[in-house]
């Protein structure tokens, strides 16, 4: 479904992600980890064209995307959840969950739908998101980019913040896009929560990927040394 050729994006000379490649199938899920400044942000980023590509090639449903635009990409089925939510704080969820269709394919999500799948959004409906706890803040961000209806979606440090207990929550109501077939790319800090929702995890550091298996064929302390670049 997604292909990503030997992708590089820079920061002025600064290669944040160099030479990355990975295939990620329909229906795949997959856990992208790392430490702090490994690249993971920069290339969930390049991924949704929120960032330009310096080289290399990104493929989306067999049609280049390298040079398109975010909205272009929501518009063919990929969309992110951006680290810090990024929500309009002056707006009520509904409102925040009403731009999240402004670019809308066909499918099953509606705001109805959103609100069955995150039910602590419920009484909070008219709420302006500024005065919502981060869990219902991340429930949104999540609700909004589930508008367009994705096939492919993009998640960045859903946890952030969040206490375990909620993480538990928006992991549980992501479980259930999971089953409905969406192909979900995410990065988690929490390496056993990774492990335990993903089908596959990538590890990057520095950059580069330097791990990308099946979860069932790797285990913690491989993930480790690749994540600490200990051999
Ligand atoms: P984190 O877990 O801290 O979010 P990350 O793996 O997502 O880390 P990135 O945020 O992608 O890493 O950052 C990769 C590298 O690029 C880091 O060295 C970071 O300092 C640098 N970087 C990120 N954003 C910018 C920017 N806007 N300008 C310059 N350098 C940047």
């Amino acid at each position: 479904m997604l292909s990503v050729s030997n992708l590089d994006v820079r920061y002025g000379q600064f290669r944040a992600v160099q030479g990355v490649s990975m295939e990620i199938a329909k229906g795949d899920v997959v856990s992208l980890i790392g430490a702090n400044g490994a690249g993971k942000s920069t290339l969930l980023r390049a991924i949704a064209g929120a960032l330009p590509i310096h080289s290399g090639r990104l493929l989306f449903k067999q049609q280049e995307i390298t040079n398109t635009s975010s909205s272009s990409r929501v518009q063919q089925g990929l969309s992110l959840v951006p680290e810090g939510r990024r929500l309009f704080s002056d707006m009520t969820v509904e409102e925040n969950l009403l731009l999240g269709s402004t670019v809308k394919r066909s499918g099953d999500w509606n705001i109805e739908r959103i609100f069955s799948t995150f039910p602590n959004l419920v009484k909070r409906r008219h709420a302006k998101t500024g005065n919502l706890s981060g869990g219902e803040q991340q429930a949104t961000a999540i609700g909004r980019a589930l508008m367009s209806n994705p096939d492919f979606l993009i998640l960045d440090e859903v946890s952030l913040g969040l206490s375990p207990l909620v993480v538990n929550q928006v992991y549980d109501s992501m479980e259930s896009l999971k089953d409905a077939g969406t192909t979900i790319l995410l990065v988690e800090q929490d390496l056993e929560r990774a492990m335990r929702f993903s089908k596959r995890t990538i590890c990057m550091l520095e950059g580069r990927v330097v791990l990308d298996k099946l979860t069932s064929d790797t285990n913690k302390e491989e993930i480790t040394q690749a994540y600490f670049g200990l051999h």
